[in-house]
């Protein structure tokens, strides 16, 4: 699909490219299984402005397009699927809030270290009891003065405890109002009060630590209430959107890793005295792994373009996560048939691709949730 894109775009997806096949391809099986997050390759990314793509050169970032985005979140994703989630929370969850919403201070303050990667954040919404239903949310934020003192408990937050975290937390300031007393804060490790709590294993992504976090009287300023007050589930849903695209180009690259891997395997597999490419029944398989691989692309790519263009982008953004990641789990699953039992054991990547799949149609909006999203913005 070259002929849609830039020449900036395109080098910025070969540099992302060479990256990968550099720092990330070679380690990425065995840090996966160690469950170690990847703290050295982010250093790297940083070096190399990946982890402030999006942002404004401004404040150490690389300016670039979503488009662009997509396409160098892809590549490192065909590398490591884990890497995307940990870069596309930082970029579009948190340092993309603060940019949106924050003041001249907040940006100053925060988005520099988060460009270059010395400080790297996360996006804390969901709850025990508060999922699909984020409103639900229970934790509570209540003014003291120049402070906010805060006290509740937030599951599954992508979180390595390891780092200098930033954290976009969303607590009731007026849990009357329900969904219109939701706040956002920006948390840091500056602040008393809040810690990591229990840290989930998972059936994939495993370098991307998923943590509970827990705040007791944990004191914030005033200053750090992310722009007004009460207006934190607007920005929520506002991010999402965002970061729907980069959960759209999680799955692409672990859908192209797997139509890569299979292609590979059915040219040099032979039975039946010829490559099992040579039958029709893998053909088959290879061809609608393609046009379901091709078709999700083209529906990320016309929500990153909306974006781009400042055009809504709820309902684009919500499809395109919706196709894609059910594409990915389509296309892992048919690279281990097309593998056959070899496809099955930890020797060949595809066992990771299926497991890191699956998760692409749960977090930032289950598969149903789209769907919702999706009725909703088309009645409009
Ligand atoms: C690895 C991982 C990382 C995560 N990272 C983060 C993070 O960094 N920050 C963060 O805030 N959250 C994070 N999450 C949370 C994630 O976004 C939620 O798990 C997800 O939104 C679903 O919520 P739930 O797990 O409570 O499921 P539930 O909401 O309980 O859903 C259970 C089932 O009911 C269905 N359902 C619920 N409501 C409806 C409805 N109205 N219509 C139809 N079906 C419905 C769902 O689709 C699903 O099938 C992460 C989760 C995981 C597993």
């Amino acid at each position: 699909m070259d002929y849609l894109l830039t020449d900036e775009q395109k080098m910025l997806r070969d540099m992302a490219a060479k990256f990968t096949a550099n720092e990330i391809t070679p380690v990425a099986a065995e840090m996966e299984k160690a469950g170690r997050f990847p703290h050295d390759i982010l250093k790297k990314a940083g070096e190399l402005g990946l982890m402030g793509i999006t942002l404004p050169e401004e404040y150490g970032g690389g300016g670039m397009d979503s488009v662009g985005y997509m396409l160098a979140m892809e590549e490192i994703g065909k590398g490591l699927a884990s890497l995307v989630l940990i870069m596309s929370t930082h970029i579009s969850l948190a340092a993309g809030s603060i940019h949106k919403f924050g003041t001249d201070e907040q940006k100053q303050k925060y988005l520099p270290d988060l460009c270059s990667g010395k400080k790297v954040g996360s996006f804390s919404l969901t709850e025990a009891g508060a999922g699909s239903d984020a409103a639900g949310l229970k934790t509570r934020a209540e003014r003291r003065g120049d402070t906010y003192l805060i006290n509740g408990t937030k599951q599954f937050c992508t979180l390595d405890p390891d780092c200098d975290n930033v954290i976009i937390l969303f607590a009731l300031t007026e849990p009357e109002l329900k969904t219109k007393g939701i706040s956002a804060f920006i948390i840091d490790k500056s602040m008393p009060g809040w810690r990591v709590g229990k840290k989930e294993h998972k059936l994939g992504i495993r370098t991307a630590t998923t943590s509970e976090l827990i705040f007791e009287d944990c004191e914030v300023p005033a200053a750090n209430l992310l722009g007004e007050e009460n207006q934190g589930f607007k920005y929520a849903m506002i991010a999402l959107d965002s970061g729907r695209i980069g959960i759209a180009t999680q799955a692409l690259a672990v859908a192209k890793a797997s139509i890569e891997a299979a292609t590979e395997y059915a040219k040099n597999r032979e039975q039946f005295g010829k490559p099992i490419a040579a039958l029709q029944a893998i053909q088959w398989m290879i061809a609608d792994m393609n046009t379901e691989y091709d078709a999700s692309w083209l529906l990320t790519y016309r929500a990153a373009l909306m974006k781009d263009q400042g055009l809504r982008f709820s309902r684009e953004a919500a499809m395109a996560k919706l196709k894609a990641s059910e594409t990915a789990s389509f296309c892992a699953d048919a690279a281990i048939q097309i593998h056959g039992g070899y496809g099955y054991t930890e020797d060949f990547p595809v066992e990771r691709y299926y497991r890191d799949a699956r998760i692409t149609r749960i977090y930032e909006g289950t598969s149903e949730i789209q769907r919702l999203v999706i009725a909703l913005n088309s009645m409009k």
